[in-house]
């Protein structure tokens, strides 16, 4: 694992190992209205436009040309040869682990632990998209170095960019919150976490995972290392919830610039580029990722999904080295 696959595996892999069933329905339902792009020779998918009438041609095609990588469009087209029509999108949300800004690892590429904190943020995001945001149908893939969530309800299908990024900014939770209310009787203090519910939950639980997975080592806007030492010595508190006992040993002034710096780091829990991007490609669910020989699955099950065993394709076991 890990170790990039010879041209020899990936037709073993594609010949003898890879069934065309493996490719989720619904990337196969509408193959026709999609566009394919493959990567022949491990220098990035430059073979695009490619369209496949029935999933009989692209199995035919992967079975050929077994690809160093393949993909297709989270966008539906008319013509998707040429990229034409845009019809919908998928929304994407794609969580990578090397690209985690807080990982505990500190490995210099990918590693059974930054992967786990991947799929432990993908798993927060998507109980967001659902409970916050009533999304119902969404596919979670393994993407080989980590995860896509792919969301397919019709009412986001039809979204442009900015309303995309608006929802990237809630589930992530990118904002600070507002802390001053208003009604006829006066204004109010309320910080984040004394409101139980909508986005100022969300950006709570957020901000208690970026804490927790701080190190010293963990680079924050306008956070010194004595201020990170102090959130770290002080943060067992919100194992309990004790938000506002923390607050206090903090310091309210040192506590604002905390969480405005995990804010503004959790931003890069995902990337921002492809969640935007409506005619983006994507790893094809079911392909192999060959720099890490690792196989591209849909996940059925995220508490029992464990990439070592469930990603690995059979070449990799029959390694003599
Ligand atoms: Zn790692």
């Amino acid at each position: 694992m890990f170790k990039q696959a010879t041209l020899e595996e990936r037709r073993k892999y594609y010949r003898e190992e890879w069934d065309i069933k493996q490719v989720p329905d619904f990337i196969g339902n509408f193959i026709e209205n999609r566009e394919f792009g493959f990567d022949h020779f491990g220098r990035g998918p430059n073979d695009r436009y490619k369209v496949f009438s029935t999933l009989d041609y692209l199995k035919r095609f992967l079975r050929s040309k077994t690809p160093f990588a393949a993909y297709c469009s989270v966008a539906y087209y008319q013509k998707p040869r040429r990229r034409d029509g845009w019809m919908k999108s998928e929304l994407v949300f794609d969580v990578d682990a090397k690209d985690i800004p807080i990982r505990t690892c500190g490995c210099d590429d990918v590693c059974e632990i930054c992967l786990n904190e991947a799929k432990e943020i993908v798993g927060g995001l998507i109980d967001t998209l659902k409970g916050d945001l009533g999304l119902k149908n969404m596919h979670l893939i393994y993407s080989g170095r980590g995860y896509h969530i792919r969301v397919i309800d019709d009412d986001v299908m039809g979204l442009g960019s900015d309303v995309r990024s608006q929802i990237l900014k809630y589930i992530v939770g990118a904002d600070v919150p507002k802390d001053k209310y208003d009604d006829a009787a006066g204004i109010y203090d309320l910080q984040h976490f004394s409101i139980p519910l909508g986005y100022p939950k969300v950006f709570t639980q957020r901000v208690k995972y970026g804490i927790f997975h701080l190190t010293e080592d963990s680079k924050l806007d306008d956070v010194n290392l004595k201020l990170l030492k102090d959130v770290i010595k002080y943060r067992n508190l919100l194992e309990d919830d004790e938000w506002g006992l923390f607050k206090n040993r903090i310091g309210p002034l040192r506590y604002k610039k905390i969480i405005k710096g995990i804010a503004s780091l959790n931003m890069s829990l995902v990337d921002a580029k492809v969640s935007i991007d409506l005619k983006r490609i994507l790893r094809l669910p079911s392909s192999l990722h060959s720099k890490v020989s690792m196989r591209c699955t849909e996940i059925k099950n995220i508490e029992t999904f464990d990439p070592f065993k469930d990603a690995v394709p059979k070449f990799v076991w029959e390694r003599e080295d």
